[in-house]
């Protein structure tokens, strides 16, 4: 299963499938796409029958409760990185310092016998390894884009953000959400694209619009992953 939220679901390509179909599997939604169909497409269709999706999931889910997967920051548990479930283990160590190291999987090391509460200590980490991680990533995707318009950002901030995704201020100041981390690498990609667009244009005009398309002609999929996912992404790691 390649996400987790709102609802996890995965996208299986069927030679022989002849219409797009949704099974729900404990683990998440499949969408069964044939080869005539785009991912775009099969991604609106499970909007469209989401509450279907949903409910199945739910029901599926109450019969099968040690199938759902682990949403906080325990040993075992997964994080959504770039879009994709990747393993979470936790251990104790003898140091005095909790942090976070990434090799395909994340390795988060507590103090032994830590006082503090250990999932506020784990946020932490997670927290400060996602800011630099997602602030290089930001860094490259903007070097990328920002040569073909001239659109170059005075500096990249990450942050805690409740409610938005990204902000471009009056100096070229841009800001994103530390959990576009987890997100698909498309996703924080056109939400770079989108805040570098405000340094020419500050506001969503047709031509604002026009200058996000020439850096990414698809960027209505990405914008389509937000509306999907967003509310459950900004909700993950409360
Ligand atoms: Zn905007």
């Amino acid at each position: 299963m390649s996400t987790s939220f709102p609802m996890p679901y995965s996208i299986r390509h069927s030679r022989r499938a002849k219409h797009l179909r949704l099974v729900a599997k404990p683990e998440g939604i499949e969408l069964v796409v044939p080869p005539t169909v785009s991912e775009s497409r099969a991604l609106a269709f499970l909007q469209k029958h989401r509450g279907w999706a949903e409910r199945k999931l739910a029901e599926m889910r109450s019969v099968t409760p040690e199938s759902r997967p682990k949403r906080g920051l325990q040993n075992g548990a997964t994080l959504p990185f770039q879009g994709r479930e990747v393993p979470l283990v936790v251990r104790e160590h003898a140091g005095r310092r909790t942090y976070i190291r990434y090799d395909g999987h994340f390795l988060l090391s507590i103090p032994a016998g830590a006082s503090e509460n250990q999932d506020h200590l784990a946020l932490k980490a997670l927290f400060a390894w996602t800011r630099l991680w997602l602030r290089d990533e930001a860094r490259s995707i903007a070097e990328r884009h920002a040569p073909r318009f001239g659109l170059y950002p005075r500096q990249i901030r990450v942050k805690r953000m409740t409610s938005r995704w990204g902000s471009c201020g009056p100096m070229n100041d841009i800001n994103l959400n530390w959990l576009l981390a987890f997100a698909p690498p498309s996703v924080l990609e056109y939400v770079v694209v989108h805040e570098l667009c405000h340094i020419r244009h500050r506001n969503h005009s047709f031509d604002f619009w026009a200058l996000v398309a020439h850096h990414m002609p698809d960027y209505s999929s990405e914008r389509q992953w937000l509306r999907l996912n967003g509310a459950t992404l900004l909700r993950r790691f409360e």
